[in-house]
């Protein structure tokens, strides 16, 4: 049987860092869903999208080349050919991502391709409706989460070791609009579903969580 392990929580909750090294341990493949919706976002910026223009971003959306690769064990995104990772760990673009992921059409396509993924390997995969929609019958599920504050001191310090100037009140205040708009949007809103085990990492190290969804995922 396929092992599917679904993790779903708010941003900054350490999903993508904690997947990865699970992933690596349990030699699975690690699928990135908020990358898929980052693509979607960065095309509508690039193409100067109002992102309130929902008619033209699912006109876009639906003609729109998303797939996936692995390089070096890397997931690498491909919008319309072209390896877009790099452009995708903005503010900018996260925030675009949580507007652009709440129209339909566009969770659609992407569920759809998020499925075929599962479908094909063995995999850990991040997201905010894994376990509710995407893959209702994971062998495994965990929702993370962690307090708004810890999430916007990580945020914070993650930035600030890149060299970027950032400012924690603004980080917070965005984490909980974001939070507020993904848990709130009529389609497929963040939650955890009924069978997910809660996981809140604020005081726990990343080893210690990584751990924990080990332990709670072995076997199956
Ligand atoms: O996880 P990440 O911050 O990269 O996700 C960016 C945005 O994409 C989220 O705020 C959320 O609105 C959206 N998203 C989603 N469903 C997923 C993954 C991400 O709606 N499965």
């Amino acid at each position: 049987m396929r092992i599917n392990i679904a993790v779903d929580g708010p941003a900054g909750a350490g999903k993508s860092t904690i997947a990865k090294l699970v992933a690596k341990k349990r030699n699975l493949i690690y699928v990135d869903t908020g990358a898929m919706y980052r693509a979607m976002a960065l095309l509508m910026i690039r193409n100067g999208v109002d992102l309130s223009d929902t008619e033209r971003i699912i006109s876009l959306a639906e003609t729109a080349d998303i797939s996936i690769a692995y390089e070096k064990g890397e997931q690498v995104v491909l919008l319309n050919g072209e390896n877009v990772n790099a452009f995708l760990r903005t503010e900018a673009v996260g925030n675009a991502a949580s507007a652009v992921s709440a129209i339909g059409a566009v969770r659609k396509k992407l569920v759809q391709l998020q499925q075929q993924l599962a479908a094909k390997s063995d995999c850990i995969m991040d997201g905010r409706d894994i376990g509710t929609c995407v893959l209702p019958d994971a062998s495994c599920k965990i929702y993370l989460t962690a307090s708004s504050a810890v999430r916007a001191k990580r945020r914070f310090d993650e930035l600030t070791a890149k060299g970027e100037e950032c400012d924690y009140d603004k980080i917070l205040a965005d984490i909980e609009a974001r939070d507020y708009r993904d848990m709130h949007r009529e389609i497929s809103p963040l939650k955890q579903a009924p069978d997910a085990i809660l996981v809140d990492s604020s005081d726990m190290t990343v080893e210690d969580v990584v751990d924990r969804i080990i332990e709670l995922s072995c076997g199956k």
